[in-house]
């Protein structure tokens, strides 16, 4: 492929060597760190994040050489990192950064846009409009879904249920952007018992309240129990779950969604990690049914591993989206192009939809299937391994997630503390289901299986000790 370019850039007058050398050295302490040395551990030693302390300082009176406060960061706060590059880091539900959304991402700190509106950066708001496009065909969501690319999949939540708000509202004849909750019709939002935190924190957020919801019980998986399901109608919110942030387990969709859309109710799901599963053949299943959802969030810094942070709002009428979020003034004058600040709860914004669509572009459809496919089978991997070795794997394995307990929950709590203090990877702890148990989540596209079976090794020392 050949790319054409100006030969200059007239608005840019050529940096000095001062600024050419920060940037070199730049380079240098990044491959340093990206490099590591062996051995180091996932989590920073008590040394490294003592020495943090240097950083409490007084605000400086005057300058500091800029290449001197880079200097303070490769010193004192690369050391004091999580190692989650090296593909050894299993907490949460954390991927990692293709090397494309990392080269990405140091492009757009160095264009420095604002992608708030079409005319600040038609490079990065064209990008961003093409990334949302190839997520909605990764995904399996209808044709017309449009979205917005946030920071993550809390405030993909949050933008999706603004938009289900406004469309429940509206069809009552009340105009919730304009006069506010107070006095409304009331809305009824329906969520699993396992319903993530994240989701209530949105609907705290957006005056819905975190406590005022129907809590569907769940199964052993902790699915929502499709007989269990209260009175839908069109003045209900339905928010399942693609991806139990547990278990992985997936809602039933299918039982669910017809009837819930028959009702005239909004589906909302929240598949910050498990919507990915449908971009492979071999789990799409999983997924079978949320494509009938109203919105869906997601997030793409944890299986597609585009780097922080970067989430995803999909509304399947995206007016809904844009008559919650959309604003006028005066100096606005928007053309025939889609304004991402119409779409979002953001005005000035950094351009991360370039970072996702630098990571599909590398990935492609048969390179996001693989990581998803990888993770799944090393999850298994670890799962199996820790059975043979005689300890309880509390979950079905079905995409990245394992749920391991190592016996009482005491010994689960000591074993998670020498895994973390061995370094050799690192995994958090949870309790699910009256359960204590260490949390396995592997979602890198960096993990190979070496790492698996070295991880594996270090866990089951941890638990003889
Ligand atoms: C991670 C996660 C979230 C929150 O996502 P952030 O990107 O951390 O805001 C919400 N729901 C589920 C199921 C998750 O796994």
């Amino acid at each position: 492929m050949s790319v054409s370019h100006s030969p200059s850039l007239p608005t840019n007058t050529p940096i000095d060597e001062a600024r050419a050398a920060l940037l070199k050295h730049t380079l240098s302490a990044a491959l340093d760190y990206l490099n590591g040395e062996e051995p180091r551990t996932v989590a920073p030693g008590p040394e490294a994040v003592a020495a943090l302390g240097v950083f409490r300082e007084p605000l400086p009176e005057s300058p500091t050489d800029p290449d001197a406060v880079l200097s303070l960061l490769e010193i004192y706060a690369s050391p004091a990192m999580v190692a989650k590059t090296a593909g050894r880091y299993f907490g949460f539900v954390n991927g990692g950064c293709l090397p494309a959304a990392l080269a990405a991402a140091w492009m757009v700190a160095a264009w420095d846009q604002n992608a708030a509106f079409f005319v600040q950066s038609p490079a990065a708001i064209t990008l961003e409009e093409i990334a949302l496009e190839w997520v909605r065909e990764l995904l399996n969501l209808p044709a017309g879904t449009g979205g917005a690319v946030v920071t993550g999949a809390t405030m993909a939540n949050f933008c999706a249920l603004a938009a289900a708000r406004h469309a429940l509202l509206a069809r009552v004849g009340w105009d919730v952007e304009a006069d506010g909750l107070f006095g409304a019709p009331p809305i009824t939002v329906v969520v699993g018992g396992e319903v993530h935190m994240s989701l209530l924190k949105a609907l705290g957020m957006l005056g819905m309240g975190r406590n005022r919801v129907v809590r569907v019980p769940v199964d052993g998986q902790g699915r929502m129990r499709a007989d269990a399901l209260p009175h839908l109608d069109d003045r209900t919110i339905l928010c399942l779950q693609a991806g139990n942030v547990n278990t992985g387990a997936f809602d039933p969709a299918p039982a669910i969604c017809p009837e819930a859309r028959a009702a005239g109710a909004w589906i909302h799901v929240d598949g910050a990690f498990g919507l990915w599963a449908a971009t492979s053949p071999a789990y799409r299943h999983l997924t079978n049914g949320f494509e009938l959802a109203d919105s869906w969030a997601t997030d793409a810094h944890k299986w597609p591993n585009i780097g922080y942070d970067c989430g995803i709002a999909l509304v399947r009428n995206p007016e809904n989206l844009r008559a919650a979020m959309a604003m006028t003034a005066s100096y606005l004058a928007f053309g025939e192009h889609r304004e991402p600040s119409s779409y979002g709860p953001e005005l000035s914004r950094r351009a991360r939809g370039v970072e996702l669509w630098a990571g599909l572009r590398s990935l492609g459809r048969a390179g996001m299937a693989a990581i998803v496919e990888r993770n799944s089978a090393q999850a298994r991997r670890f799962a199996e391994g820790l059975r043979a070795a005689g300890f309880k794997v509390l979950n079905d394995v079905v995409i990245n997630q394992v749920l391991v307990s190592f016996g009482s929950a005491e010994k689960t709590l000591g074993t998670i503390d020498r895994i973390q203090k061995d370094g050799t990877c690192w995994c958090g702890s949870t309790v699910w289901q009256g359960q204590t148990a260490m949390r396995i989540s592997v979602s890198q596209w960096a993990t190979t299986d070496e790492d698996v079976d070295r991880s594996l090794a270090a866990m089951l020392r941890a638990a003889q000790d």
